[in-house]
This record gives C-alpha cells, sequence and structure tokens, in this order.
C-alpha cells in the first residue's frame, strides 16, 4: 500500500506549507519532460493531491487509500480518481503551477467560461439509411439563444456597459504570495463573473443569462456508410453559451438497427435464400432481394450444395467517405421437402430408385 507520507518525505503531521514545499521539490525532480521518472512523478501527484486536501488527507489518514480494491462506481471513485489511472491533472496543471513558480508565461490560456456545454445524443438510423448520405431533422431539448435579447442578457433599450474592474476582458491580474515569492495569476473578474460587461437591467425573459431551455429543431447530414457507434459532430448545434457565448457543439451517436433481411460486416451485406432442391440440383435463375428494395437475378449452377455462397459485386453497403460499394454475399440454403402431395411422392420414389 502506497504511503503518501513517505512518498513525499514529510512527517504524518506535516503542514500544508511543509507538504507543499516537499510536493514542488519532487514534482521538479521527477517531472517526465524534464527527464524525470513518470511512475514516480504520478505517485507524487497523487500524494499530493490527497493531502494538500484537508478532507482527503483525513479520509486517507483514518481510512487510507479507500479505492484500493473497491467496487467500481462506488462515491469514493469519484471523488479519488480512477483507480490505476493515476491522478489526470498531472502534466498540465505542474506546468502551470511551474509558470507560476518562475513567473513566466503570465497570461494562460484562459477558459471560455461563457461556452455552452457540448450534448451527445443516440440517433437510430434503419440499415436502408446508411446506402445514401442524407439529411436529417432531430428535436433536441437545450438551451437555446434567448431569441428577446438577442443572447446578450440585457432587457432590450437598457444600457450595457464595459465592466470597469476587468475592462472587458472577463480577466484580473491577481497577487498571490508563496515560499518562491510573489508572482501575478490571471483570476475570473469577481465584479462581473467573467463575463467582461454588465447590464443596467436584465433581460426579462431569460433573467439575464442569454438563453433560455427548449426545443430546437436541428438538421444534420448522416453520411453514407455509417455504423454504430460512428460519432457525427455538428459544430455549434450543443447548448447556446451565456450570454451570446459560444456554443457548444452537438455529438451524434449513430445505431445502426438491425435488418430483418441483411446482416452487416462492415460495408459487407450476407442474406440466406432458401432454394428447392430441384433447383439446386437442376440450376436457374433466382430473383434476390437488395438492400435498397430492388430486385435482381441471380444464377444459381446447377448442382449446387447448400450452404454455398455467391458474391454479388457492389450491392453491399456504400463506403463511408468514399466511393462505390461493398459487396452482397448470398447464402443458398437447400430445403428438404417436408410435405408431399402423392404425386410428388411418386416422383421422388422414382428418383430414388434412380440412385437420386
Ligand atoms: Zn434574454
Ligand atoms: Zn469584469
Amino acid at each position: 500500500m502506497m504511503d503518501y507520507y513517505q512518498i513525499l518525505g514529510v512527517q504524518r503531521n506535516a503542514s500544508v506549507d511543509d507538504i507543499k514545499k516537499a510536493y514542488y521539490k519532487l514534482a521538479h525532480k521527477y517531472h517526465p519532460d524534464k527527464g524525470g521518472d513518470e511512475k514516480k512523478f504520478k505517485e507524487v501527484n497523487e500524494a499530493y493531491q490527497i493531502l494538500s486536501n484537508k478532507e482527503k488527507r483525513s479520509q486517507y489518514d483514518n481510512f487510507g487509500r479507500v479505492f484500493e480494491g473497491g467496487e467500481p462506481g462506488t462515491d469514493f471513485q469519484w471523488a479519488w480518481g480512477k483507480p490505476d489511472m493515476g491522478f489526470d491533472f498531472g502534466f498540465e496543471d505542474l506546468g502551470e503551477m511551474v509558470e507560476e513558480m518562475f513567473g513566466f508565461g503570465a497570461p494562460r490560456r484562459k477558459k471560455d467560461l461563457k461556452r455552452g456545454r457540448d450534448i451527445e445524443i443516440e440517433m437510430e438510423i434503419p440499415l436502408e439509411d446508411v446506402l445514401k448520405g442524407r439529411e436529417k431533422e432531430i428535436n433536441i431539448y437545450k438551451h437555446t439563444t434567448c431569441s428577446r435579447c438577442g443572447g446578450i442578457g440585457a432587457e432590450p433599450g437598457t444600457k450595457v456597459r464595459e465592466c470597469f474592474s476587468c475592462r472587458g476582458t472577463g480577466y484580473v491580474q491577481q497577487i498571490k504570495k508563496t515560499f518562491f515569492g510573489s508572482f501575478t495569476k490571471w483570476a475570473v473578474c469577481p465584479e462581473c463573473r467573467g463575463e467582461g460587461y454588465r447590464s443596467e437591467k436584465p433581460c426579462n425573459v431569460c433573467k439575464g443569462e442569454g438563453r433560455i431551455k427548449g426545443e430546437e429543431k436541428i438538421r444534420i447530414f448522416i453520411p453514407a456508410g455509417v455504423d454504430t457507434n460512428q460519432v457525427i459532430k455538428a459544430e455549434g448545434k450543443g447548448d447556446a453559451g451565456r450570454r451570446g457565448g459560444k456554443s457548444g457543439d452537438l455529438y451524434l451517436r449513430i445505431f445502426v438497427k438491425p435488418h430483418a433481411i441483411f446482416g452487416r460486416k462492415g460495408d459487407d451485406l450476407y442474406a440466406s435464400i432458401p432454394i428447392s432442391f430441384a433447383l439446386a440440383a437442376l440450376g436457374d435463375e433466382i430473383e434476390v432481394p437488395v438492400l435498397d428494395g430492388s430486385k435482381i437475378l441471380l444464377k444459381v449452377p446447377a448442382g449446387t450444395d447448400s450452404g454455398k455462397i455467391l458474391r454479388v459485386s457492389g450491392k453491399g453497403i456504400s463506403h463511408f467517405q468514399g466511393f462505390g460499394r461493398g459487396n452482397l454475399y448470398i447464402e443458398l440454403i437447400v430445403k428438404t421437402p417436408k410435405k408431399l402431395t402423392r404425386s410428388q411422392k411418386e416422383l421422388l420414389e422414382k428418383l430414388k430408385a434412380e440412385g437420386i
């Protein structure tokens, strides 16, 4: 079992400051970008994550590393991160910390606070629809831009002024003091909560949010050849952003319904067709269904055994984002007659006498 205190090389009663100091030192030493030991780096990160958080630390002191051997999906997993995946925050956060520590790269990439959420939905389509690319219309319940204020969030006719604290940028600089000295950090403007502006009177409909919950009809193009679990992205069709922020994206996960006749494997289709015992022996042309609803003539050679597979080129599924189609494979199943009329029986008796 991992001992977080030992990993950071601190006493069990170490102060938060001691833990931080030990962490910075070790994280620096083991940082993989600087040729350090990645495994050690992850351990150090994990130890720091737990010991620097009061609640997690006391949980750890009392119960140990709870998620070890735990059932997936327990509460602890959410709180503590997934087992064996380490703590994802690793490199990026450390990079941020290092930059902060040494004071370079001040205005870091700022999070877009107003951007709407991405939405993922599932869509069931029949196999026939995979043959040709087609546009589908779907209704989605989501945040949509408020039509009264056009997404601004201000009641029409009232004034919107730039936030004085952040000069409309949504971010302010803060001086943070640490044992390494002071450094500047960009923080979300507390005055306007990152909006960059303030309205005299919020919109009556959306209460200043710039968006409301509602249903929206969306047209989305489903390309030919899609398969189950493929995800189609519709940019900007997710939740509308707050107060004129960028919209999220919509992800459509495809589920292709199984077909009554045709099985699918990649771009090829498979079907089993029953033929009579006499037809198999003598050979003939038969009509075979095709996915697009039409029929084709297929030549069954004389002396066909049950289970023989015939290939029909280019009658499968359209290749995804390409030209042409896969093949159709027809398996011929020879049916042995069950109910016979008297005359049929007589004929068969004759054949039997002939050794057939
Ligand atoms: Zn509004
Ligand atoms: Zn502001």
